[in-house]
């Protein structure tokens, strides 16, 4: 029987903001799996601390709530434990690029076979509107009324350099290359990053400026990391260009579970494993 995925929780998110098309987005994805006899008692979902994380209450799937900046470890946690299960981390800007910023690294590093969207708006929302690693020069925030004096960083050039091995970036406002990109990072074997762009409607309402400078990639060499080094770094999150959208990295190689000399383990060996570790530890 095909499950309800929005659950009855009374949903909290601002009009107009832009979790709200992730968590669709998300939605007709699974669902989607589902219909293809993919089961979704096999999928898990990691949120960590921040607007975007109330998506766990919202979906109805096996979810797990993180610590701020720590959904990384814990959804590799998961991963290792049971290789079978999908994982699913969706972080804010601020989760992942901020608190949680060197497991970021250590995943795309490893090659976790995991998927990370950020819902990235470029503000720390949940708090009313401090600046976070990609909120642009000059922001003015709760934490800075004078303007940020710092330069945001491009999230797509550090995972380049850093190893993931599919890198994205979408847009809440063009929701069929969203989940077209999701759902290419879910079905990837490796470490899958999608940076999706999405406003704040409450602090930092970008959409005019996004709807005059977002395109898609065509005709861009995903297999060939210079050329996507250089289509990154077309947008650093400051200046006024155009902003590509689209598969930017794409490569097949070992996960770190291919490389685990534990790989042969089972699931059910590998949990006997854990029980023992924590009993012995007792
Ligand atoms: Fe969304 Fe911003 Fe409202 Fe948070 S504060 S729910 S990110 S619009």
């Amino acid at each position: 029987m095909t499950r309800n995925l929005i659950t009855p929780v009374q949903n909290t998110w601002c009009p107009g903001c832009g979790n709200f098309a992730i968590q669709h987005t998300l939605k007709e994805i699974l669902s989607g799996l589902e219909n293809e006899g993919h089961s979704l008692d096999n999928v898990v979902l990691v949120s960590g601390i921040g607007c975007h994380a109330k998506i766990a209450d919202y979906l109805n799937i096996n979810s797990v709530y993180a610590i701020h900046g720590r959904t990384i470890p814990v959804a590799t946690g998961i991963k290792l434990a049971n290789p079978r299960l999908t994982v699913i981390c969706c972080a804010g800007d601020g989760d992942a690029y901020a608190e949680g910023l060197d497991h970021l690294i250590f995943a795309a590093k490893r090659n976790i076979d995991i998927t990370m969207i950020i819902h990235n708006n470029r503000v720390y929302g949940l708090t009313t509107g401090q600046y976070t690693p990609t909120s642009p020069l000059g922001f003015r925030g709760k934490s800075t009324p004078a303007g940020t004096t710092e330069y945001p960083f491009n999230p797509l050039e550090l995972m380049l350099a850093s190893g993931a091995t599919y890198i994205a970036r979408g847009y809440t406002r063009k929701m069929p290359q969203l989940a077209e990109l999701i759902r290419q990072g879910i079905m990837h074997k490796g470490f899958a990053f999608i940076d999706v762009l999405q406003i704040c409607a409450s602090f930092f309402n970008m959409t005019e400026y996004y709807g005059q400078r977002v395109y898609d990639l065509t005709d861009h060499n995903a297999g060939d990391f210079a050329v996507a080094c250089a289509k990154a770094r077309e947008w650093d999150y400051n200046r006024d260009t155009p902003i590509p959208l689209g598969v930017f990295y794409e490569q097949s190689l070992p996960t770190f579970n291919d490389r685990n000399p534990l790989r042969d383990l089972s699931a059910d060996e590998r949990i006997h494993r854990i029980h023992d570790f924590f009993e012995a530890s007792k």
